[in-house]
């Protein structure tokens, strides 16, 4: 049998946009338990898909919304059409940004202040949060390199490494810090501090023919931004510890 998935958008004006985004191909003397229904690699093909189109169709709406000088309620014209890469939890996706052009009714100094992008600043590290919240997450919990491992084996979302699990864990706290802080709690909450400390560790099996313990190692990093005097001239440290073996 043949499968056709299509996504079919109805836009709020009543434009509706109709595509194909996967078609599956399941012959009847292949049947068997390997193959029943939809496979992980079919769903994560179909998920990055079916986000592509729900996307873009969302984006391009809000743009057109966006369009409207708040003025005069005329169009504004489109300065250019470059796309943009984001990264959702189902996938790298490149959209359809445009920026348009400040409409002619503002003053002088404000038509001529070159384009606007209406949706500039809504993605940190151009990442939907719910990507960036599950990178932290898992980041937490787990070793960076397992968590990018485990986020990588079920959703169709972009390669990932340990170095941007970590990365993006950091910035998230540094986020919640300043979060904290602006929200009027900076009384109580000491200002965040000058250090940054990442931790990461691993399970080393023993190979029989040489060793005979496995080890556990906890690897950290710390960087900060000063540095005391009595370190060398660099601005982090790098530190190793092992657990006792088993
Ligand atoms: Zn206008």
């Amino acid at each position: 049998m043949d499968v056709s998935i299509f996504v079919e958008t109805t836009f709020d004006d009543g434009e509706i946009r109709r595509r194909k985004i996967g078609r599956l191909r399941r012959a009847p003397d292949e049947f068997g338990s390997e193959n029943v229904g939809l496979l992980l690699d079919d769903a994560k093909t179909l998920l990055r898909r079916l986000q592509e189109a729900i996307v873009q169709d969302q984006v391009s709406e809000a743009l057109e919304v966006r369009r409207k000088c708040d003025s005069c309620a005329k169009q504004r014209a489109i300065h250019d059409d470059r796309g943009r890469i984001l990264d959702t939890l189902f996938g790298r996706i490149r959209v359809k940004w445009p920026r348009l052009r400040r409409c002619l009714c503002q003053p002088a100094g404000i038509a001529k202040s070159g384009p606007q992008s209406p949706l500039a600043g809504l993605f940190s590290d151009r990442a939907t949060p719910e990507l960036r919240r599950l990178q932290a997450e898992l980041g937490a919990r787990h070793s960076f390199r397992e968590a990018a491992r485990l986020i990588e084996m079920f959703l169709p979302c972009s390669a990932q490494s340990n170095t941007t699990v970590r990365n993006r864990l950091g910035r998230i706290a540094d986020e919640l810090g300043h979060g904290d802080a602006s929200q009027g709690h900076a009384d109580t909450i000491a200002p965040p501090g000058p250090l940054t400390v990442f931790l990461d560790g691993a399970h080393i099996r023993c190979r029989p023919e040489y060793q005979k313990r496995h080890l556990d190692v906890v690897v950290g990093k710390v960087e900060s931004q000063y540095e005391p005097a009595v370190w060398p001239r660099t601005t982090s440290r790098q530190f190793s510890c092992k657990a006792a073996p088993k």
